[in-house]
């Protein structure tokens, strides 16, 4: 019968993957995994910092990090989901970086230059024309929200909502070709910013 040690590090192998190939969005990650009390994501990171658990930190530190500075900084937790000021100085440092990886990285997928869209009635027939312009900036809002949320760089973005039963690209008008390329350029974008956790983090590699 395998140890308790050894079946708590495969639930947390499995939860702070140490690949990006493990990062499946159908697959509960993070804090969610631990039985009873949900924990902070800052006392995952605390303990797996103490515990030296080296190929969960990208992933811990991602998990802290993504809910944005008030999160990390919330003066009303217990003392082992406080942060010292080494890990507070390295949470905004990789926040600072992925954010700006994610509104580049997203600006440039939506709104980067495109030949004209085929399908008829879709803005993207004229890419730079007002009525693209326009749904691409709701995409766009709706993809990166607000800087104080954090950063959602490795979710898998909504480009759809339900709108009276019919699911409709959140930016007006746009037709599931567009999406298409976009959903695929965004898992491109993941991956990237899944590579560079362990730099924005000043993590060992
Ligand atoms: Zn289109």
């Amino acid at each position: 019968m395998p140890s308790i040690r050894f079946q708590v590090l495969e639930v947390i192998r499995d939860a702070y993957p140490e690949t990006f190939e493990g990062l499946s969005p159908s697959k509960p990650l993070g804090e969610v995994v631990f039985s009873g009390r949900t924990p902070h994501p800052n006392e995952v990171l605390n303990l797996f910092v103490q515990q030296e658990l080296t190929s969960a930190l990208p992933m811990a530190y991602y998990m802290a990090t993504r809910r944005g500075p008030n999160s990390l900084m919330d003066g009303s937790l217990p003392r082992n989901a406080t942060l010292s000021p080494e890990i507070l100085r390295s949470t905004f440092r990789g926040l600072m970086a992925l954010r700006e990886m994610e509104l580049n990285g997203t600006h440039r997928l939506i709104f980067g230059p495109k030949p004209p869209c085929s399908v008829s009635n879709c803005p993207s027939r004229a890419p730079t024309g007002p009525a693209a312009l326009e749904a691409y900036q709701m995409v766009f809002d709706r993809i990166v929200g607000s800087p104080q949320l954090g950063t959602k760089v490795l979710e898998v973005p909504e480009f759809y909502e339900d709108r009276g039963g019919d699911l409709q690209c959140v930016g007006a008008g746009i037709c599931s070709k567009c999406v298409d390329g976009w959903e695929s350029g965004h898992a491109e974008l993941r991956k990237q910013a899944w590579a560079t956790l362990p730099g924005v983090f000043g993590l060992k590699v």
